[in-house]
């Protein structure tokens, strides 16, 4: 068996869910089993509704809705046989009522909470992977949807929950492998259940991981992940165009890149394959013959120390300092309290004798946050900042390549950096809006020369 995840665009229309079914066909033998995101840009599309709900602006919510409905009717009923366009209708009518229902409950509250945010999300992978079922059976597949929600099993933190991996792997090593035995599963990413049957979502950008539970479920041999991309390449294309396609990478060189923006990968889609020791490739929808990016375990032998550059934009520094810290224990344990207390992920921290300053992007509770910490300390707020992170198996080990990246960035401000704290990355961080410049110019002092065992 083999899992095979289409992302939004993969299957953002007609004429891309009949590139995906020619994909899927070809590979028949192999076992595939289907992991498909929301149609295009549908998830967003979704929230927006709500939002506008619960601003009052009922109507236009409405008007919105209509124009979604209609763009899943026109792309779907095109590549669904004239027998299953009754099963089409009744299931976009279905979901779309829901969603009417949400809307209206929204409305009347003026209030979207966490569960709602869920339930009204999960319609886009609940019909896509529906549409997809009927789909591959117009091009002549024998194919059978599976709701995730009965095998993705969650914890009830709404809008990031996290699987349950002792209930999800057994129900999905029961419930996956007798159907793919006989018939093509299609399954929607990104969502899943709680135990009591409430819906639940993994995070934006979650189908990418629900790939790899149910890969590492079902022991696959193999979890592909197919995207608009010819694979993981050496910068993020809408930074710095030009990158070169990176052939082979590591687990760990691949998850580091994932966790500092390459949003390619969600960040955790690595960790289920890491655990079972299967191969993870990334491919491109619209160029299925280019072999993509192969993600293994062994670390890659590669003469450029660098593989690939990430960035995160939106960055916040907070700086925090106080002179009860010098000779003072305790006091680090004080401040990330206070992040935990909000449940604010920290990416970066450097220190310094009486400061430290650290970096987050989730910003909700920085007002809270900030008045924490000023009960032991003085504060400051940087925003509009950006990290960039270079990735490369040992970068720890190899002498002068601080010197390299410092010196590419010529004039660029460095407000924090941080290295050794993994043998594969370098970080540090600048102003947003020089990142372009940044980006490219690492680019061009590490990827001069290329190993043509490692990049395309
Ligand atoms: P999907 O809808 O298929 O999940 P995403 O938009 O989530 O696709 O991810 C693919 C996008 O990731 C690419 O179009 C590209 O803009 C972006 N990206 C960022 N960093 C990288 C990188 N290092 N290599 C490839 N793509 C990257
Ligand atoms: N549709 C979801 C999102 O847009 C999940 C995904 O595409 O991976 O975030
Ligand atoms: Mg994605």
């Amino acid at each position: 068996m083999i899992v095979m995840k289409f992302g939004g665009s993969s299957v953002e229309s007609a004429a891309a869910i009949s590139r995906v079914a020619s994909i899927v066909k070809a590979r028949l033998e192999r076992r595939p089993v289907v992991v498909v995101s929301a149609m295009g840009k549908t998830t967003n599309r979704l929230l927006a509704i709500a939002r506008l709900a619960a601003e009052g602006k009922q109507s236009a919510a409405l008007s919105q809705m209509e124009e979604l409905k209609t763009y899943h009717l026109s792309e779907a009923s095109v590549i669904v046989l004239p027998e299953d366009q009754p099963h089409l209708l009744a299931l976009l009518d279905a979901h779309f009522d829901e969603l009417g229902q949400m809307v209206a409950e929204i409305a009347e509250v003026e209030e979207f909470s966490p569960r709602l945010v869920d339930a009204v999300s999960s319609l886009g992978e609940r019909m896509s992977s529906q549409v997809v079922t009927l789909a591959f059976r117009y091009f002549g597949m024998d194919a059978v949807h599976l709701d995730s929600r009965s095998v993705v099993i969650t914890d009830s933190r709404h809008t990031q929950a996290a699987p349950m991996f002792s209930r999800t792997y057994p129900r999905l090593a029961e419930v996956v492998p007798p159907m793919a035995q006989r018939q093509v599963v299609v399954m929607g990413g990104f969502i899943g259940s709680t135990q009591n049957g409430i819906t639940t979502t993994l995070g934006r950008g979650g189908s990418d991981y629900t790939a790899s539970i149910v890969g590492a479920g079902i022991q696959a041999e193999e979890i592909q992940i197919w995207t608009d991309v010819d694979g993981m390449l050496t910068c993020d294309p809408r930074i710095a165009p030009g990158g070169h396609l990176i052939k082979t990478i590591s687990f760990a060189e691949a998850a580091e890149l994932a966790y500092f923006g390459a949003k390619v990968l969600h960040p955790a889609t690595v960790q289920p394959a890491v655990e079972k020791s299967i191969p993870v490739l990334v491919l491109n929808s619209r160029r299925a013959e280019i072999s993509g990016t192969r993600i293994v375990r062994e670390t890659v032998q590669c003469r450029n120390v660098i593989k690939s550059i990430a960035c995160k934009t939106d960055i916040t520094v907070v700086k925090i300092q106080s002179l009860r810290m010098l000779m003072a224990h305790g006091f680090l344990r004080r401040i990330f309290e206070v992040f935990d207390r909000y449940k604010t992920p920290v990416d970066m921290v450097t220190t310094s004798e009486v400061s430290v300053s650290l970096t987050i992007d989730n910003t909700q509770y920085l007002e809270e946050i900030c008045e924490d910490l000023k009960r032991i300390a003085e504060v400051e707020v940087e925003k509009g900042r950006a990290i960039v992170c270079v990735v490369g198996d040992n970068i720890r080990g190899t002498p002068g390549v601080g010197r390299r990246i410092l010196g590419a960035l010529g004039g660029i401000n460095v407000y924090m950096i941080s290295q050794g704290a993994s043998q594969l990355n370098f970080s540090f961080v600048i102003a947003a809006d020089e990142l372009k410049q940044c980006v490219r110019a690492l680019h061009e002092e590490f990827f001069q020369e290329l190993d043509s065992e490692v990049f395309a």
